[in-house]
């Protein structure tokens, strides 16, 4: 099949070189021309394990290509796209719901410039009745032309995780598809079929249920840290320990393991921004989600618990002014380089506020970091994990990175002038730390 994509990031990029990697002609548009220049040139501009190998391989055997013009996008030697997903970012607007200035621009350019039958796959995540906008923008668009195309728009939400996005979507746990047009469901049935080969895995539902269920999902993910996260602040103030809590808890069936890590907070390019999305949406048809807007606030606090540590802890000591913290992790989780609405961030600067210095370390996010904290004198981003702890007070570990779990404890300690280590993640067992004269503060215990 003939498939152009619109914005090749994370999930763009991902959905490009599994499409293509199954034999399909995939194009992919994006209006950064830098990003296409990358592409290009056999490169790809995000870190995500297993996508450049695809990519270059795909490109190579003339199935994957990339262009800045969306005219060539939908235009395959002579046919046309049979689909365009839409794959822009669709961030936080300034009253907290979801700006569609991308997906709007993106639809009326489709509308500009479609000749032949499409389908277009709304992939980005967008508030319910986003389809019914998308139409009706592409219909505008059409009757301004004076032409009468058959253009189709259906839902195709996304749960790729960044750091596993290519196994995510090479072995979706399901694929839902929101349409009311069964020609569309056999289309993307077809498209699909190599990543669902059980039939149980793509699940074709109304356009609006679809639109509602990738933001339910991601409610309800981030429901379930906010909680644990607070059973963890409860624990710490009544002397138990949720690690311990975690394993009880977890280990009923109903509750399971999965995502009841206490930390510091959710970040990322997705979670905070459909938190609040979703509770605007809520808003805007009358409804009060009183449960997801405690979600939200709980997250807002549990991203400063760790620096909140750092200062209790120095505050006898002459307070944070003038020492300095190295810090392990800047993304906002392990294997990826994003780090949108990072918790790193919000610690950093809530410590360099009170004139901490932070020589921090992170083994893929330090470019894009740089950019973020440029600007801030008592920032210091260092290329080597244990060169982070040259000349620093205390250590903080924020990214459940795999190389930060079982350190050099010896070298820390006579490193660290403090010899102290704030553990965001709970990497680490107290009773270990302190064999090596390095006091521990971890979370919830
Ligand atoms: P991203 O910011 O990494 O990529 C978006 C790309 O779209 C950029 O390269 C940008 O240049 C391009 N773009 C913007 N306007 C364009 C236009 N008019 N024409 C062509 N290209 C254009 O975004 P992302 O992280 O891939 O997220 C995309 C969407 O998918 C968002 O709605 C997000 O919420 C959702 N989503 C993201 C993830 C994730 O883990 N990142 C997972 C599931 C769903």
């Amino acid at each position: 099949m003939n498939v152009c994509i619109v914005g090749t990031g994370y999930v763009g990029l991902v959905t490009a070189a599994c499409l293509s990697e199954m034999g399909n002609h995939v194009r992919c548009v994006d209006a950064n021309p830098k990003v296409v220049e990358t592409l290009r040139a056999g490169r790809i501009h995000i870190f995500e394990p297993g996508l450049e190998d695809l990519v270059r391989r795909n490109t190579a055997e003339g199935r994957l290509t990339f262009t800045d013009s969306l005219a060539e996008g939908l235009s395959f030697d002579g046919d046309g796209a049979e689909f365009a997903f839409v794959c822009v970012g669709t961030p936080e607007g300034a009253d907290g719901t979801c700006d569609l200035c991308y997906v709007d621009a993106v639809a009326a350019e489709i509308g500009r410039t479609v000749s032949r039958p499409l389908i277009v796959v709304n992939k980005s995540t967008v508030p319910v009745g986003t389809a019914d906008r998308v139409r009706a923008i592409l219909d505008r668009e059409l009757s301004a032309r004076g032409m009468d195309v058959d253009v189709d728009v259906v839902s195709n939400p996304e749960f790729l995780k960044e750091g596993d996005a290519v196994k995510d979507f090479m072995k979706p746990d399901r694929v839902i598809v929101g349409t009311e047009n069964p020609r569309s469901a056999e289309m993307l049935k077809a498209l699909y079929a190599p990543f669902a080969r059980s039939r149980e895995k793509l699940i074709i539902m109304g356009v609006k249920s679809a639109e509602m269920t990738k933001y339910a999902a991601n409610c309800m993910l981030a429901t379930k840290i906010s909680f644990i996260n607070e059973v963890a602040n409860i624990c710490e103030r009544v002397g138990a320990d949720v690690s311990e809590v975690r394993l009880g808890i977890g280990s009923d069936h109903r509750i399971g393991y999965d995502f009841i890590y206490p930390g510091v907070g959710y970040g990322g390019s997705c979670f905070p921004k459909d938190v609040k999305a979703f509770l605007g949406t809520a808003r805007q048809a009358g409804y009060e989600a009183g449960l997801i807007d405690a979600v939200d606030q709980v997250n807002a606090r549990q991203k400063l618990v760790l620096a909140h540590k750092v200062l209790r802890h120095f505050e006898p000591l002459g307070g944070v002014a003038g020492k300095t913290l190295a810090l392990w992790g800047l993304a906002f989780k392990a294997n990826t380089d994003d780090i949108r609405e990072a918790p790193a961030l919000a610690i950093i600067r809530e410590l360099t506020a009170r004139g901490m210095r932070v020589r921090a370390f992170d083994p893929v996010a330090r470019e894009r970091a740089q950019a973020e904290l440029a600007a801030d004198p008592l920032v210091e981003l260092v290329a080597e994990q244990y060169q982070a702890l040259d000349g620093a007070d205390a250590l903080a570990v924020v990214t459940d990175w795999n190389q930060f779990r079982n350190p050099d404890f010896a070298g820390m300690a006579r490193k660290l002038a403090h010899k102290v280590v704030f553990d965001g993640r709970n990497l680490y067992q107290p009773e270990l730390l302190a064999r090596f004269g390095l006091k521990h503060y971890g979370i919830g215990r």
